[in-house]
């Protein structure tokens, strides 16, 4: 399935590195441009399928780097979004709601960083309007999810959502690889906790990550 999934942006490749090979003296710059950096668009999506398929494949052997300290998932989160913001969300509107200042947790702040920012990244990619990180206690359980008002996933795929290489029938031209939601999982198995999601078709979903507390 993984090789399957790389001959398409290695046939983008290709082509777009053809046509400059047969017609450079034809092309303007600007064309050859376009064309260079469509390859490195292709080649930047390849490395991050790459590195997903790896962390799957460590994952199910058991190799994946687990690092546990004490953490303060508000401060954590907090402070993941607000560069994440600078970095990439433009304007678009991100709030976090918390229901106390300090909610400790053990967990590897390198893997909350990457749960974070790809269910923030996907929030962002499949809706247009405000996106609600919200930080709770539930039940001897730390929740943190991730809601939005976009696209919604059907019933059908929600089933299938943390299978690799899965993606919803509803995301027309939108890019992607199928393997982010799948990493979280490995990614939230590792800290014993669970990932689950809420959504309706055209409404919006929420993702909601269930991660032990301490005592
Ligand atoms: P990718 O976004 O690269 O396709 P993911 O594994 O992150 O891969 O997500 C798998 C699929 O789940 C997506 O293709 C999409 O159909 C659906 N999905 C994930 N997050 C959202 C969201 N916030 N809103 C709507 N659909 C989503």
């Amino acid at each position: 399935m993984a090789s399957h999934e790389f001959r398409t942006p290695l046939a983008a490749i290709n082509a777009a590195a053809d046509v400059i090979l047969r017609y450079y003296d034809r092309l303007n710059q600007d064309d050859i441009y376009q064309r260079l950096e469509k390859i490195k668009r292709e080649v930047k999506d390849m490395t991050i399928m790459l590195e997903d398929i790896l962390i799957i494949g460590k994952a199910d052997s058991q190799k994946l780097e687990y690092n546990p300290v004490e953490i303060n998932l508000v401060a954590e989160v907090k402070k993941i979004t607000a560069d994440y913001q600078l970095a990439e969300s433009g304007d678009r509107e991100i709030k976090v709601y918390y229901a106390t200042e300090n909610i400790p947790l053990i967990a590897d702040p390198k893997w909350i960083k990457h749960i974070t920012i790809n269910l923030l990244s996907n929030a962002l990619k499949y809706s247009e309007k405000e996106i609600e990180i919200v930080i709770k206690e539930e039940n001897e359980q730390v929740v943190l999810m991730v809601k939005d008002q976009g696209i919604g996933i059907s019933e059908k795929d929600q089933n299938k959502l943390f299978e690799p290489f899965h993606r919803g029938e509803n995301v027309g031209n939108i890019s992607g690889t199928g393997l982010g939601l799948s990493v979280l999982e490995k990614a939230v198995a590792l800290h014993g906790g669970k990932i689950t999601v809420e959504s309706e078709l055209g409404k919006g979903s929420t993702f909601n990550v269930f991660l032990p507390h301490v005592n």
